[in-house]
């Protein structure tokens, strides 16, 4: 009899057994439109790529609003249990209100959970039609510091009894605020921005990758984002000497070292428009979380929108992945949502798992889908000749091609 298994964690490596269970959240609004499509493609790739000789069992755990409905917490403590237990899961969008009521769940299960790494990678798929005159020369992976910076929900409403304090202390130091301001407070660690920096390095080495910038705004913010930039290079130089190297370190003309990964920077207002006018230049970027969640947007809007932009939150030993868009409660519930970003999540999570047969299935057949011009609405928007086809159809249509590619899995 089969049974399933957990993921173990053991001196840095994750043990994936080949029958395993992992745990979803649908989320709100579009949430379980797209998660519904995406198992079902990741279970068509598994058993396309391991005909049986691997598999996984999905099984829900509930937050968000769909918690909340089943009169539980918006993020159940059992919720958090299950997803740290079981190492790798995937989610979808949930709702958080702007301007006031809860907190962000992401940032909660982020916080929590220390997924340290918000991963996203951002290239263009043929077919998509795009801003801009050669989207494919956009390839990056974003590597975002997700727990610090002005993210960490250290906040203080104007007037509050708290802000009214800090802002006295901050008249001791020098400092005059107005009476009316809210306070939120950046915090950059050298420790987390560190781990941060090492983990793009060892990704951009394991994977070939040319070069890691580190984006930050230094010249203004001298005490977080500029140091950053400096404990990125600090680490480049103490722990990846002979593999990596700071490109402030080559002397004039100096061509680098053959094999050697250059690490470099960019200011972040800079690097906006750097991204657009020469897109080559970049690779592997790493910086921190304000900055990331502005640039890793407007890279994937240069290649055609947030719905083909898969992510990642990685701790050590735990990943969640999730779809880098929102819950769209504009379109929710009408099967017109684009399920890409989700189904891209599920191949990262595969990949992740080191069942990379299958997460390359899912991406092939999904760039040839988009190739042959099968999209859902939000792609085929202003464009002639092309039918929009309905989320579930599309995931169906990613499945037919998916299974009548010829499998080069491992059994
Ligand atoms: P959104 O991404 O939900 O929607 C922005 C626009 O993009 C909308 O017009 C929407 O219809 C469209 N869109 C988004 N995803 C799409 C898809 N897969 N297919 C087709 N069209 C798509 O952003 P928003 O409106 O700013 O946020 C709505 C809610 O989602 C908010 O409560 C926000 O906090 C939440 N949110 C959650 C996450 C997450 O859980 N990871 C991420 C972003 C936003």
């Amino acid at each position: 009899m089969r049974s399933t298994g957990k993921i173990t964690y053991d001196q840095g490596i994750l043990h994936t057994p080949d029958h395993l269970a992992l745990p979803y959240i649908p989320g709100d609004g579009i949430g379980p439109e797209v998660m519904s499509v995406a198992l079902r493609v990741a279970a068509a790739a598994v058993q396309h790529a391991y005909r049986g000789s691997r598999s996984i069992e999905w099984f829900g755990i509930p937050a968000g609003q769909a918690a909340q409905a089943k009169g539980l917490d918006l993020l159940p403590e059992a919720t958090i249990d299950i997803m740290r237990s079981y190492r790798v899961g995937i989610k979808g969008p949930t709702m958080t209100p702007s301007g006031g009521g809860h907190r962000s769940i992401n940032v909660a299960i982020r916080q929590i959970l220390d997924l340290y790494i918000n991963m996203r990678p951002i290239r263009y798929f043929r077919g998509v039609l795009s801003p801009v005159r050669r989207p494919s020369d956009l390839d990056v992976i974003m590597f975002r510091e997700n727990t610090e910076d002005v993210y960490a929900g250290v906040e203080f409403a104007a007037g509050s009894t708290a802000a009214l304090e800090l802002r006295e202390h901050l008249a001791h130091l020098g400092h005059i605020l107005n009476f009316d301001a809210g306070i939120g407070i950046k915090i950059i660690s050298r420790e987390k921005s560190r781990r941060l920096v090492r983990a793009a390095v060892e990704y951009a080495l394991a994977n070939g990758r040319r070069r890691v910038t580190l984006v930050h705004k230094g010249n203004i913010m001298k005490h977080t984002e500029g140091a950053f930039r400096n404990w990125g290079y600090e680490l480049v130089r103490e722990e990846f000497a002979g593999q990596a190297m700071p490109a402030i370190d080559l002397l004039p003309d100096e061509m680098p070292p053959e094999d050697v990964l250059l690490v470099d920077e960019r200011i972040a207002d800079a690097m906006f428009q750097d991204l657009i006018t020469n897109p080559r230049k970049f690779d592997v970027i790493a910086t921190t979380n304000l900055n990331g969640d502005y640039l890793s947007d407007a890279c994937a809007a240069q290649v055609g929108g947030l719905g083909l932009a898969p992510g990642a939150n990685i701790g050590d030993g735990i990943a969640i992945f999730e779809s880098t868009h929102g819950t769209a409660p504009d379109i929710a519930g009408k099967n017109i949502a684009n399920p890409g970003s989700m189904i891209l999540s599920a191949a990262m999570l595969l990949n992740h798992i080191g069942w990379i047969e299958a997460a390359d299935m899912i991406t092939d057949a999904l760039s040839a889908v988009l190739e042959d011009g099968i999209m859902t609405a939000d792609l085929v928007a202003g464009r002639n000749g092309i039918v929009a086809l309905g989320t579930l159809e599309f995931g169906d249509a990613v499945i037919q091609e998916l299974v009548n590619t010829p499998q080069g899995g491992t059994s």
